[in-house]
């Protein structure tokens, strides 16, 4: 029976389901360690194990965030030629222009790459606030890419971008609600530029999941058909319809369906038609964001899945607009997409290390004392009758004991040391119930928690709240697992906990191939070499949506790019150290050194403290505020 053959790599890539979320991208080497092929056109893989090792020799300590610049040029790559291949299956007589939604992630040197690989599409960019446009202005210098403004929008916000348009970029404002017209018939008069205007349409389509509410009559954004009407008669009275040149929504993200994203793309089309017939100079139809990411490897539609791909949602997509306006007689617009999970989700890997681990598996029964407490005995016994599939009964004995065992302490009836013994070997018999359970076909429900009561907690190295925020905030499942040891088998079963004093610090909810499980599969920790965990997909929100919860930082960060013989580290962003954390909370560390040493000084006077042990704590102090918010973790 293939159960009873030898641990494999094999085993532990189904185990972990690397691949459903991680292909084409990650795989399970035949050495047992996880291997990144950036770039699925070549053959190169980059050993992930080796990688860390490498990074940590030049002095980058775990936790440690790596982009693989690869990565998100293949996904850019993918979603235009997607599109491409429907436009032409399709014989659509337009193009597609995707822009990246800079929200998703901000940082420099990632939006930078997004512009440069998107140079070959003229892959745009899209802002939701005025700094997000300042960064779009300044980072599409000359590609001709698209520039989309949605968000709440002030005066500044859309005369900057009005003005932007003069020097040859194409900047599209987005009217989110219908006040924003007022603004820039304003804009447009002090500045005697006619705009380029789109209207974000309120869809009674809704998508599914979490942001199923970023559609439909109450959603916080867009305009109702009255007021998009009210837009259209106000520009025609100005003779300013020909501004009016693109339809946005946006029902959501992380659409686990393509149901929902179809019955949008007929709304919108039609919308879309309307207004070309009113007289609008209908050039763009911008299909908004929400194609999902496969988190959880299973193809479904699942909140952590997807049931469709990229090149599913394009067709549809394409054949939607291409029907409604062949339809209508009405020349077919430019088809742009906000994708942003999608496009950064896959690039980036958050990879930490197990500093600690606390667990029940290893408790002893231990000998039985021959004077022992007759509860004591009993728990014995109880421990020794478990044996076959009956195992409920032993169970409602051991959970009487425990409780006795309190009260019987409470009482002064039974010393620590006894209650020690007593809830030892109730774990014990918790343990064994649990071994016993595992043949079992059906497990009676006051068991099912069992498993994940016995699991190991694995104490990390980092913190939940600064590297993924979305775990704490709205259960999102990241797939996550051990970068090595794959050939081996993984026999403890754990939670993971982070280094925040957070009892929300801790993630027990973990990708299955049905639902979700809550303990995860991992190997012992052993004291000679560290044992390291990758969190995937994860390039998308949790980087900007991170905060400071205990003041640990930002991790360091690198990007890796492949090259013929290997790969190079082309930029390192060196995590917050504990004085630039400090800062943002108004501390000045001159100020904190100061007063530590007058302290310290004190002491010496009153001879508290010797001047080698003033040294040694001064010196601790100021290494502390120029060092990583992290563990060091002693060699
Ligand atoms: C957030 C957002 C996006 C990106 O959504 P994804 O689901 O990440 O693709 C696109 N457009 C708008 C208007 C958004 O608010």
């Amino acid at each position: 029976m293939a159960n009873d053959a030898p641990w494999s790599v094999s085993k532990s890539a189904e185990l972990y389901q690397i691949r459903g979320w991680g292909e084409p991208y990650y795989l399970a080497g035949e050495g047992g360690q996880v291997e990144v092929r950036p770039n699925p056109t070549v053959e190169n893989t980059i050993n992930l194990f080796e990688l860390v090792k490498d990074l940590r020799a030049r002095g980058l300590e775990l936790p440690l965030l790596i982009r693989f610049s690869d990565i998100l040029a293949d996904r850019i790559k993918r979603i235009n030629e997607c599109f491409a291949k429907a436009i032409a299956e399709y014989n659509y007589p337009n193009v597609y222009r995707g822009v990246y939604p800079v929200k998703v992630n901000q940082q420099r040197h990632l939006v930078e790459e997004v512009v440069e690989y998107g140079k070959p599409w003229q892959f745009g960019l899209e802002a939701g606030s005025k700094p997000e446009l300042l960064i779009a202005l300044s980072a599409m210098q000359d590609t001709g890419g698209l520039i989309l403004c949605n968000g709440y929008k002030d005066y500044k916000y859309i005369e900057t971008a009005v003005l932007a348009q003069r020097f040859g970029k194409t900047v599209i404002v987005t009217l989110e609600r219908i006040e924003e017209l007022d603004i820039i018939l304003k804009v447009s008069d002090a500045t005697g530029l006619r705009p380029l205007i789109g209207v974000r349409a309120k869809l009674t389509a809704k998508g599914v999941g979490r942001w199923a509410d970023s559609a439909g009559e109450r959603a916080k954004f867009g305009l109702t058909s009255s007021e998009i009407i009210t837009v259209v008669d106000r520009l025609a009275e100005r003779n300013m319809l020909d501004c009016l040149q693109l339809l946005h929504f946006h029902i959501g993200s992380q659409i686990s369906s393509i149901i929902p994203i179809k019955n949008a793309m007929q709304e919108a089309s039609k919308i879309f038609v309307e207004l070309a017939k009113m007289g609008a100079a209908m050039k763009y139809l911008d299909v908004g964001g929400g194609l999902a990411v496969d988190y959880d490897g299973s193809k479904t539609d699942f909140h952590a899945s997807k049931n469709y791909n990229v090149d599913e949602y394009a067709h549809d997509i394409v054949y939607a607009v291409k029907e409604a306006c062949e339809k209508a007689s009405i020349t077919c617009p430019t088809i742009v997409s906000e994708s942003g999970r999608a496009i950064a989700a896959h690039q980036s890997v958050l990879l930490f290390e197990v500093v600690g681990t606390s667990d029940v598996l290893s408790l002893q029964v231990g000998e039985l004392q021959p004077n022992a407490h007759a509860l004591i005995k009993g728990l014995h016994e109880t421990y020794q009758g478990i044996v076959g599939k009956n195992v409920q009964e032993s169970w409602h004995d051991a959970c009487q004991a425990k409780d006795e065992a309190v009260s019987l302490f409470k009482f002064g009836y039974l010393s620590l040391r006894e209650r020690a013994e007593a809830e030892r070997i109730f774990w014990c018999c918790a343990r064994r119930i649990a071994q016993n359970m595992r043949r079992l076909r059906f497990v009676p429900e006051e068991l099912q928690n069992l498993e994940k009561e016995l699991a190991s907690i694995y104490y990390c190295n980092f913190s939940i709240f600064q590297s993924a925020p979305d775990c704490w905030a709205i259960d999102q499942l990241f797939p996550i697992m051990p970068i090595h040891r794959l050939d081996e088998e993984p026999t403890v079963r754990a939670t993971l906990a982070d280094l925040t004093c957070d009892s929300d610090g801790a993630i027990d909810d973990f990708i299955d191939r049905e639902d979700i499980k809550h303990v995860l599969e991992v190997h012992d920790v052993k004291d000679t070499e560290p044992y390291i965990l990758g969190m995937f997909l994860n390039g998308a929100y949790q980087e900007i949506l991170g905060d400071l919860h205990n003041l640990f930082g930002d991790t360091n960060t690198v990007h890796v790019r492949l090259t013929e013989s290997g790969y190079h580290v082309s930029h390192v962003v060196k995590g917050d150290s504990v004085s630039e954390v400090l800062h943002y909370v108004q501390y000045a560390p001159e100020v904190m050194i100061e007063k530590v040493r007058m302290q310290a000084e004190r002491a010496l006077q009153a001879g508290e403290i010797t001047i080698p042990q003033m040294r040694l704590l001064m010196r601790n102090y100021e290494e502390g505020l120029a060092n990583y918010t992290y563990l060091t973790i002693d060699e």
